[in-house]
């Protein structure tokens, strides 16, 4: 702990966005960075707790007051060397992740707490500028094979720690390009694609492979993959979306927000889409049903298209500004939060249920909407629709981002014969085993849905279970 003072010394800044007028016209990273002194100070506010609740906020664990430290020493090496212990990709969740840590800060409890997501992405970047992060590739190899669908962050996690550790891995991916839902999900200007892709230069330097375009299940089939692999690993996502199941959901104009999402990050990769099959806000009045993550991101992406207008509606009730007496700190604070694409022009509504979309020519027009109530009924919520609030809204174009239900269950984990739990997630037990045997599953599709940093250490926890049971096979 560099400096003790520190926390009572410097205030909280944060690097803030790039100007609304400037970040709306084009995809890049709406973040902006802090100086390095400015960087420096923010790390010297970590007071170093005796227990560090940050890190048991962290789904990796990261180690907090050490990388802060050596932040504040403007030692990167060391500061990025201590975050790779515990998390693959700092790059990556320095940027988008939610930062559940900087929830469960000391600091927080007066809603000052470090700047931890930003600092992390700071360690990684000056890390990659003063090559410090260069491939290391293992000094020796198992001879052992292991096979792992899908190339999202668990995916990833898992195959760089199990090539790291010796085994020959190869990733298979059905898409044309490495990284699940970072690459076609996530917004450029949320997450830089060639953030993953210098990631990727590294990983592949260290003998890791990839097989792009190879829809395991239909290219190839598991059954052939688990014969020539010691071990497979699934973490194929959790993609099947939940649908709209009201009057006139077919109508032209109504699409899945990762259809929508997915074309954009294609078109910034320089791909081009068929005319008539492309999703455009452009001069739309867009209405986004969903108000999570997905959401933002189609309101954020739809801006930059140039919507007319762009509204979110979301069923639950609207979040309440602070923590409520159940919530208190060092939890997960269920709160109001507003991303960048809020700001840029967004109106939000909550408690609002869509009940039927009204077209004109086959495509929609309106949208035929109703408040609700959300009342408790012995410990379950349950809701109430009221009487006389049915109003319709102008809609264009209407993005569904309403979640995902499970994953694909058709193809690959049906050829498999897997077994699926009660949400309809991979079933698997402690060691990441699924009910094939040799087969392993871990990330969104075992968890259902979730967040990167929790995919990443899903992926972690599966690469040991599969390395112990390499091990026996040796
Ligand atoms: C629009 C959007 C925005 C998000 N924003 C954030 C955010 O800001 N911060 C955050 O923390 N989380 C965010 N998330 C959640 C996060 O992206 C996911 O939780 C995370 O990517 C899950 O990782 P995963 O590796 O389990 O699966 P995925 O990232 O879904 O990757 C699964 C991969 O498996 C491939 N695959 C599936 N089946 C097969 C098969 N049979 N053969 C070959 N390949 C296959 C898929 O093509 C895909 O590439 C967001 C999610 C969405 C949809
Ligand atoms: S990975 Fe997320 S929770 Fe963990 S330290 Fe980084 S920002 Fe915080």
């Amino acid at each position: 702990m560099g400096n003790p003072k520190g926390f009572i010394q410097i205030a909280r800044k944060v690097a803030g966005y790039r100007p609304l007028n400037e970040r709306t016209s084009d995809f890049g990273e709406v973040e902006q960075t802090l100086n390095e002194q400015d960087r420096k100070d923010q790390a010297s506010r970590c007071m170093d707790c005796g227990v560090p609740f940050c890190q048991w906020g962290c789904p990796v664990m990261n180690n907090m007051p050490e990388w802060q430290d050596a932040i504040y020493r403007g030692d990167w090496k060391n500061a990025v060397d201590l975050l790779h212990v515990t998390n693959n990709f700092p790059e990556f969740t320095g940027r988008i992740c939610p930062a559940p840590c900087e929830n469960a800060c000391t600091l927080n409890i007066h809603n000052e707490p470090v700047t931890i997501r930003e600092n992390e992405a700071a360690a990684a970047e000056k890390a990659f500028e003063q090559g410090f992060i260069i491939p290391k590739p293992p000094l020796t190899r198992s001879g052992l094979k292991v096979a792992v669908v899908g190339s999202g962050p668990s995916g990833l996690a898992c195959a760089d720690l199990l090539n790291k550790w010796g085994h020959t891995v190869t990733v298979f991916e059905k898409d044309d390009a490495i990284g699940g839902l970072l690459r076609y999900g996530i917004p450029d200007f949320k997450l830089n694609k060639r953030v993953i892709d210098r990631r990727l230069d590294i990983l592949q330097d260290e003998g890791l492979m990839f097989k792009t375009n190879t829809h395991v299940g239909i290219d190839i089939k598991g059954t052939d993959l688990l014969q020539e692999h010691d071990a497979v690993c699934l973490t194929i996502g959790a993609m099947k979306p939940r649908e709209l199941s009201v009057e006139g959901s077919g109508l032209a104009g109504i699409h899945l927000a990762m259809d929508f999402l997915t074309q954009q990050n294609r078109i910034n990769r320089g791909q081009r889409i068929p005319e008539n099959e492309r999703i455009l806000a452009t001069g739309k009045n867009v209405v986004v049903i969903g108000g999570g993550d997905t959401g933002s991101d189609c309101v954020g992406t739809s801006i930059r298209q140039g919507a007319l207008s762009v509204k979110q509606i979301e069923i639950l009730p609207r979040p309440s500004e602070s923590r409520k007496s159940d919530n208190p700190w060092p939890y997960w604070a269920n709160i109001l939060r507003s991303s960048s694409s809020h700001e840029e022009g967004c109106e939000r509504s909550w408690s609002l249920s869509t009940k039927r979309c009204i077209g004109e020519n086959g495509a929609i027009k309106q949208l035929e909407v109703v408040e609700v109530d959300w009342v408790n009924d012995n410990g379950r919520m349950t809701m109430i629709e009221k009487p006389g609030t049915g109003r319709k809204i102008e809609a264009d174009l209407v993005l569904l981002a309403m979640g995902f239900v499970h994953c694909i269950h058709e193809g690959l984990a049906a050829e498999l014969g897997l077994e699926f739990d009660g949400r309809g997630n991979i079933k698997v037990g402690r060691n990441f085993q699924t009910s094939k045997p040799g087969v392993f599953a871990a990330g969104d599709a075992t968890t259902g849905a979730s967040l990167v940093v929790r995919a990443i250490f899903q992926g972690r926890s599966l690469a040991k279970a599969v390395d112990n049971y390499l091990k026996k096979k040796e």
